[in-house]
């Protein structure tokens, strides 16, 4: 503080700050002119060298005559006023500096006013200057909105509302906006509404064009010809047409992948989508099963990719439907056999015509000697006569044999095959079979013996094919064994069954082969078998009636070491008390039948 003395005479500029002194001067000239008090603020130096902000209130004085003698100043320190002033000042300019660095547009309002706008808003509404009419700004709005009704009808309800609302208002020259909006408070009373603009127009344009992208992708999608789906741990999250078509669902979303998945699949297929998951890697194609709604398994082919979703893996797997290529599979294959049948087909003709032409060659050339020899009465021509006549009859037998064995199949073909069962002792039917061929093969020097596990057995058969089935495996057995060979009729019984095997010690069959001799007109070695007769009808006639009988035959051979041939018949007996007695030696032309079935093994 100045006592009177430090400054009575002093000149009051050297106590004006330099900046203040124009202002100050200009008021106390004035008051001077006015005759009024003045007040101004500046800037004083006080006894410590430092200025300090005082309010001057600058009065005149008069004398008596009313002449002006001079000014008097009341001096008050207002430097903390001007602190709190400078600090607001501070805090308006940090305002005003955020606002103006937001990317939107900005307008603070009340009820009346607009309070503030930056000057991107101002671009925004096309306004000028410091100040514009509120009524200014919703009159450019409702001039340039598309659709101004409904954003003024909104209006209503956002000035009512406390939160923050927004919206997109899209423009006449094609610009979109959007707003947030808000209340704002001062000491816990409205102070007004903020708004803040932002032009959206390019990000809106690009999300057009994401959204258009997105829909190519989805149709692409939704008209592959081949299913898609989309899984997350089987939770199928989306799935294309072809999807829905092949498991006949008409919205897979939301279903779980394994609901259509066969049994057998199961396990693998959950397999995989773990690896998907842990890996990460692609799934090459799997053939699978699928169940669709009505329960029929469609063969497909799948396979999966791992794909991140918005931060989360899921599973995009792609499945063949190959019902049309198993199709195909199917009658290529059936069309091969038809080939191969044909082949084998051919080649019966081509063999029967020889298995024919050469009894009636013999046939003829004994005819055609015998009419040399017919009148002569020498007896050694008399024994080359009945050498002839034998050779005929043999050569008869075997035409008999294979035209009968050609009717048979014909007639099995055509379903006109029948049995007649009767309930027979099956060991004494086959033991007396067996009896009575003994004599035949011994003169092949073989030999054959006969062994069962019981003394009798009623089961129900038709005798003649029984025999015709031993007869021919028996002569099958003779024929494929060389001299000094054996051959073994075993008979074994359980509570079901009854089993015959002929097993014999010849020359085998080899293994590649064993799954066709019962195929009709097989053989197995063409140039084999011109040693021993035959035109391949032999097993699968017998193999026809053994499943008359419902039974089964099957074979087992070991090439060089023999070959074992296995009749399982079912042992059960029909409705009747009769056993039928089953005499062989004296049934109506027996042994005519055994030479008939033997006839081949003549060479
Ligand atoms: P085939 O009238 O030609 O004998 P089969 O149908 O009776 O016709 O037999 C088919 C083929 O099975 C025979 O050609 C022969 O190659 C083979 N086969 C049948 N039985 C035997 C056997 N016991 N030992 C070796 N091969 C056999």
């Amino acid at each position: 503080m100045y006592t009177p003395s430090d400054v009575v005479g002093n000149n009051i500029v050297d106590y004006i700050y330099k900046d203040d002194l124009k202002k100050t001067f200009s008021e106390i000239m004035y008051a001077i002119q006015t005759r009024e008090s003045k007040r101004v603020e500046c800037r004083v130096r006080i006894k410590t060298g430092n200025f300090v902000w005082v309010e001057a209130i600058f009065s005149p004085f008069f004398d008596q005559e009313g002449n002006l003698s001079g000014l008097y100043g009341v001096l008050r320190d207002i430097e903390d006023r001007k602190k709190i002033i400078k600090e607001k000042d501070k805090n308006i300019e940090k305002f005003k500096a955020i606002i103006e660095s937001t990317k939107g547009g900005i307008c603070v309002h009340d009820d009346k006013n607009i309070l503030e706008m930056n000057s991107l808003f101002k671009k925004m509404f096309r306004i000028e200057g410091e100040q514009c009419a509120a009524e200014k700004i919703l009159d450019f709005t409702r001039n340039n909105l598309k659709d101004p009704d409904t954003f003024f009808n909104r209006l209503e309800g956002i000035f009512k509302s406390k939160g923050i609302r927004n919206g997109r208002l899209e423009t006449k020259d094609g610009k979109v906006y959007e707003y947030y909006t808000k209340m704002i408070y001062k000491d816990k009373h409205v102070y007004g509404r903020i708004w803040q603009i932002f032009d959206v127009t390019a990000q809106v344009k690009y999300e057009e064009k994401l959204k258009k992208k997105e829909e190519q992708y989805r149709k692409f999608f939704e008209l592959m010809p081949d299913p898609i789906i989309v899984h997350k741990n089987g939770l199928i999250l989306y799935a294309n047409r072809a999807a829905e078509e092949i498991v006949k669902v008409e919205n897979l979303v939301g279903r779980s992948m394994l609901d259509f998945l066969h049994d057998d699949f199961k396990k693998i297929v959950m397999e995989r989508v773990k690896e998907t998951y842990e890996n990460g890697v692609t799934l090459p194609w799997l053939e699978e099963k699928i169940i669709d709604m009505d329960g029929n398994i469609i063969d497909v082919e799948v396979a999966a990719t791992p794909v991140d979703l918005d931060g989360e893996i899921v599973s995009l797997v792609v499945i063949r439907d190959l019902r049309q290529k198993k199709e195909l599979e199917r009658n290529r294959m059936m069309l091969n056999e038809a080939m191969e049948l044909e082949r084998v087909r051919s080649e019966f003709f081509a063999n029967i015509s020889h298995e024919l032409r050469t009894p009636l060659n013999v046939i003829l050339g004994a005819v055609q000697l015998m009419q040399i020899y017919i009148n002569n009465e020498d007896t050694k021509i008399q024994e080359k006569l009945s050498k002839y006549v034998k050779m005929m009859r043999r050569n008869c037998y075997r035409l008999l044999r294979l035209v009968n064995n050609l009717i048979d199949i014909t007639k099995i073909d055509s379903g006109y095959f029948e049995i007649n069962q009767q309930n027979v002792d099956i060991i004494k039917l086959s033991e007396d079979i067996v009896a009575s061929v003994e004599e035949y093969v011994e003169r092949f020097g073989l030999k054959i013996f006969f062994k069962t596990d019981r003394k009798e057995r009623v089961i129900a058969v038709d005798p003649d094919k029984i025999e015709r089935i031993l007869l021919n495996l028996i002569s099958n057995a003779i024929k494929f064994t060389d001299v000094g060979g054996s051959i073994f009729v075993n008979i074994s019984n359980d509570e079901k069954y009854v089993k015959i095997s002929v097993k014999d010690t010849g020359i085998g069959i080899p293994k590649e082969k064993l799954g066709l001799i019962f195929d009709r007109f097989r053989q197995v070695d063409k140039s084999l078998s011109r040693n021993h007769e035959g035109s391949g009808i032999g097993l699968s006639l017998v193999k026809a009636l053994v499943e008359m009988h419902d039974g089964e035959i099957a074979v087992t051979s070991e090439e060089g070491e023999g070959s074992e041939f296995t009749v399982i018949l079912p042992a059960r007996t029909i409705e009747t008390k009769d056993i039928s007695l089953v005499d062989r030696s004296i049934t109506n032309g027996y042994v005519e039948r055994i030479n008939i079935e033997f006839s081949d093994i003549y060479s």
